[in-house]
This record gives C-alpha cells, structure tokens and sequence, in this order.
C-alpha cells in the first residue's frame, strides 16, 4: 500500500477530472415507459423558437368574440353567426353587429377585436344578449405574447424538470440535445459477501454496498450496472470486468483497498494505471482513483458506511459535474450540535447525523463513528462535517451539515 496521504479536497479534485464531460444525445422531451429521455439532464444547446406562442391571437375564455364597439351600450343582442371550437383551422370573417360562440383556445375571427366572457351574457347560440362591454382586446391572447419567433428560451446549461420540457413541448421539439447519463459499472469485492436468499454460513454476510452504491448512481443522475460482487481472486475480478470495461464511464469498485492481505482491487490495479492512498478523512480512509484500460476507475473502501460517505464527498460531485451541472455538491446548512461529539486529529470527519430545520436549525448525531454502523445511516439525514484539527465539539457548537437529500 502506498503511504501517500492525502487531503479531501485533494482526493475530491483527483475524482473530478477523472469522469469527463459527457458526451450529448438527442433524447426525447417526453419518454415512453422505459425510454431514455431529457427529464432531470443538462440542455447541451440553446433552444430558440421557431413559432410564436401563443402562435396565433386566440381566446383566454369560453364566451362571444365581438367588436368592442358593438357592445359599447349594453345590454344588445348580437346574431351569433359561428361557433368556434379550439382547433378550428378555417375561420369566417366577423361582420359588424354579430358575434361568433368562441371557446377558450379557440382563434380570433378576422374583425373581432375581444371576447365577451358567456358569464356576461344570457348564453345564447342563435342570439345572444350581452349585459356587459368590454374594451378592445379584452380577453385576447395575443400571438407571441410569450414567445416570439427568435427568441433563445432556454440556453445550454439549463437543468431539464418539467416546466422546461412543456415549454419545449409547446414549441415543437420532440426531441432536445442533453449530456447523457454517465454509465457506472458497480462492483463489490469479498469472498465473505453473499447474495440474498441463501442462509448465512458463520464468517458470510449480505452483500450491500453494490446494492447501496447502485442506488446512489442513479439517484445522482447516473446509470448503474450492478455485477454485485466477486470473491477476493484477482483473476475473477478481471474476468467480471473485462467483458464490460468498455461500455463504461466509470468502474466503481467497494472493498479490498485497505491494509491487509487479499486485497483483491489493489492487487488487480497496483501499477496499472490505478493509483491507492490514504485520504485523511473518517470514514473513508483507503481510496484509490486513476485509469485502467482508458476507463475511469474509484475504489471505495468496504465498509459500508465508508463506502456511502466516500461515494457522498468524491463521486456524487463528480457524477454531476460529469452530466454538466453547474451546482454538483449537495445543500449545505449550519446547524447546533445537540450533543457533543469528538474527532480524531488530522482527519476531516462525517459523522452521520439527524437536522431538523424546523425546531431551530438542530442537528443529533447519530450513531457513533463506526463505519460498520449501517443503520444510523440509514436514519441520518445528512452528514456533519468535523474540520481536520478540530477534535471536541461541545453541545451547543455551530456545525456545518451537508444534507443528503436533494441537489
Ligand atoms: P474491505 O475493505 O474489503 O477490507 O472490507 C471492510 C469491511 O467491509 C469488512 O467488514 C467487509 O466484510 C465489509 N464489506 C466489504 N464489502 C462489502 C459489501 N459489498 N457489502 C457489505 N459489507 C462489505
Ligand atoms: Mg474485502
């Protein structure tokens, strides 16, 4: 084992360089069931709209389109000429003193110059009375009153939700240039791990950190291949990822990069490209990151805890950044500890904790230090970030609190 050791923010730039950019797609606005599509990516593109919306002068109520000035003095009675349902594509032209039944949606007839709301008049379709005037152009939406032809609507870089496919929807565009999702092959590592379904032998224990790991490649965007796991045996971890190195953007690996023997990923990368060192963090600490075969590798340590907080503070980022996200590292609050903690020296430490921003910005520790502590994370909400030469923090203290939900 190499006994470099590095910082965080060290090890957190190493990981950012080491997925590139994606590369752009042209995926559709809106996807069938299993289709791959633009919701939650980066635009690659500006979008600029090639039709006005509204694309044409069109009625913002169900009522009578009318000139303004036949219904000056009220109440009049108007024939009703025309019943103008949306999606009418031929219109009649509007002859002074009538007025044409006109639903909401529905276009503008060539002379009338305002919709009467049906709730102001008696409703009716041969003849109706209408008890309140209205001014010119009440009612009307005016073509291009939101968007004019030209107009750059959303510029490369922008995040897909919903309000900007229906926008892109709206102009026309089935499909939108975006940076794919990166492809994550997941792989655990240890001839202790086995699959569900089968009874514990003494010494076995479930497998989780793929399952875990699998789960928060795709929560940050990404796509996740689970292998799930390989014994500790250097030819059978070459074997599971060879066939699949290169459809991959990464290779996340978990396990078997500490200091003891039969540490199956250093010994299948150690002078391959593969660098391994030791991150001053708790937990967390074994990490290695490079290249193997041209194909991006991290590899986390086996503890589970360890492998969530490592995947948290260098891989989540580095995902997002791959996907073209401006914002990559998850919100961040100052919280008081209800309870002190300690941390050990020279280490940047994430305890798990609980922060509830209603009753006053708290934060609870949760669970101890230990990395094997999988339950505290699973009701932890975020992550308190303990500085390298801090080591006592009383109840009371200002903390900084990395969330684990949300962007
Ligand atoms: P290692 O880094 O391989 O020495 O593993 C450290 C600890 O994490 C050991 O107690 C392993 O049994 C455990 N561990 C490693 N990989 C996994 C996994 N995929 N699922 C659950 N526990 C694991
Ligand atoms: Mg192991």
């Amino acid at each position: 084992m190499s006994n470099t050791l590095s910082r965080v923010a060290d090890h957190k730039a190493r990981v950012a360089g080491l997925v590139g950019l994606m590369p752009v797609a042209e995926l559709p606005v809106a996807g069938r069931k299993d289709e791959e599509h633009c919701l939650g990516l980066v635009l690659a593109a500006d979008v600029v709209a090639s039709v006005p919306l509204p694309p044409f002068d069109n009625s913002a109520m169900d009522g009578y389109a009318v000139r303004a000035a036949d219904v000056a003095s009220v109440p009049v009675e108007l024939p009703v000429t025309e019943d103008i349902p949306a999606g009418r594509t031929s219109l009649a032209p509007l002859e002074p003193g009538t007025a044409h039944r006109i639903m909401t949606g529905a276009p503008m007839p060539p002379g009338a110059d305002a919709v009467v709301q049906v709730e102001w008049t008696d409703g009716g379709t041969s003849v109706v009375r209408v008890d309140r005037g209205v001014a010119v152009g009440a009612n009307v939406r005016r073509m291009a009153d939101d968007v004019a032809v030209g107009t750059t609507v959303l510029r490369a870089g922008a995040v897909l939700g919903p309000a900007q496919l229906g926008l892109a929807a709206a102009l026309g565009f089935s499909s939108l240039p975006v940076r794919r999702r990166p492809r994550v092959l997941v792989l655990s590592t240890g001839s202790e791990l086995v699959g569900p379904g089968v009874a514990l032998e003494p010494g076995q224990i479930y497998e989780s950190n793929g399952v875990m790991l699998a789960a928060a490649v795709r929560e940050a965007g990404g796509e996740a291949e689970l292998l799930r796991f390989v014994p500790d045996d250097v030819d059978e971890f070459h074997a599971a990822i060879a066939p699949r190195l290169a459809s991959v953007d990464l290779l996340l690996t978990s396990g078997g990069v500490s200091a003891g023997a039969y540490e199956v990923v250093k010994d299948a990368f150690t002078g391959r490209g593969v660098e391994f060192m030791k991150v001053a963090m708790q937990p967390g600490g074994p990490q290695g990151a490079g290249r193997y075969q041209g194909v991006a590798v991290a590899t986390l340590p086996g503890n589970p805890v360890s492998a969530q907080v490592s995947f948290e503070v260098f891989i989540r980022p580095a995902l997002r950044a791959a996907m073209g996200f401006t914002n990559v590292e998850r919100p961040t609050a100052v919280a008081r500890l209800s309870a002190p903690i300690s941390s050990p020296a020279g280490r940047t430490q994430f305890r798990r904790g609980a922060y509830d921003p209603a009753s006053g910005q708290v934060v609870t520790p949760v669970g101890g230090p230990g990395s094997h502590l999988l339950s505290a994370l699973a009701i932890s909400n975020c992550l308190i970030e303990v500085p390298e030469d801090v080591t006592e923090l009383a109840a009371g203290t200002a903390v900084a609190v990395r969330l684990l939900h949300g962007e």
